[in-house]
């Protein structure tokens, strides 16, 4: 069945609206008609059953009928990953939305290479990866912000993989060793235990922000394997690797 990101209020009876683009989706491409089923969600209400309850000229309006499923969180992964090339940002934020980061931020360090983004575009791309993928939250995307600043208002209750490709530890066992003596089961990791995914930019890290990010205590320093990845992949290894160690992935 169709799932649709709406962000106005669920519940029963009420009216909601979809965007002209999604009201264009909704009965150009995939030819609903009045009475049809679909299923809203908005972030915090779950997930609910509604139908198309009329077609304008300007879009749909559609009646919640009731709720399918209770609003449900994933693991509490962040990915923050350095400013690269839009289209390698666009891929990396469809990407984190499909394997279960909760939120995306994006970061400018020393030798990030800035493409202008535009932040609703990203947005939408997060909205239409986590339609198809049944979650019932849409990951948001940051402004940019830079590293240092958001080192400096680190959360010390949140750890840390940091991606080095210049010598970090086997990802997997760093990971279960880094939750096992932070004292996170594994129901909690996949759960409550707090994590963020730091990924460098095309040209890596400098060493003076190497240096500032081994010695962080809440850090958990590791590799992805001997070769050097492109920042799309190696957040989409990074997240793949984590949801497998300390993540919501069945073992
Ligand atoms: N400094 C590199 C490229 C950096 S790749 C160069 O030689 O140009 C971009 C980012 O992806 C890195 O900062 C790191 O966070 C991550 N990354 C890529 N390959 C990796 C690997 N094999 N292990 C760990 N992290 C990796």
């Amino acid at each position: 069945m169709i799932r649709l990101y709406v962000s106005s209020d669920l519940a029963p009876g009420s009216a909601v609206a979809p965007t002209l683009d999604q009201s264009r989706y909704l009965t150009q491409v995939m030819r609903l008609k009045v009475g049809d089923d679909l299923l809203a969600f908005n972030g915090r209400d779950g997930e609910w059953r509604a139908e198309v309850a009329e077609v304008l000229k300007k879009g749909v309006i559609l009646r919640v009928v009731e709720q399918t499923r209770p609003q449900i969180f994933g693991p509490d992964l962040e990915l923050i990953v350095a400013v690269v090339k839009k289209a390698r940002v666009e891929t990396i934020v469809e990407k984190a939305a499909e394997l279960g980061a909760r939120h995306v931020r994006l970061v400018l360090t020393r030798r990030t290479n800035a493409d202008r983004l535009r932040l609703d575009r990203l947005d939408a791309i997060a909205e239409e990866a986590a339609e198809q993928t049944g979650r019932l939250d849409v990951p948001p995307v940051d402004n940019p912000v830079r590293l240092d600043a958001l080192l400096d208002g680190w959360d010390e209750g949140r750890r840390l993989m940091f991606c080095d490709e210049t010598g970090g530890a086997p990802a997997i066992d760093a990971l279960m060793a880094a939750a096992q003596a932070a004292g996170q089961t594994v129901e909690q990791a996949g759960g409550g235990g707090k994590w963020a995914i730091l990924i460098g930019p095309e040209g890596g890290f400098s060493p003076e922000e190497g240096e500032r990010l081994r010695a962080l205590p809440f850090a958990t320093r590791v590799s992805l394997g001997p070769r050097i990845l492109r920042a799309d992949t190696a957040a989409i290894a990074a997240m793949t690797l984590w949801q497998a160690a300390v993540g919501d992935w069945e073992r």
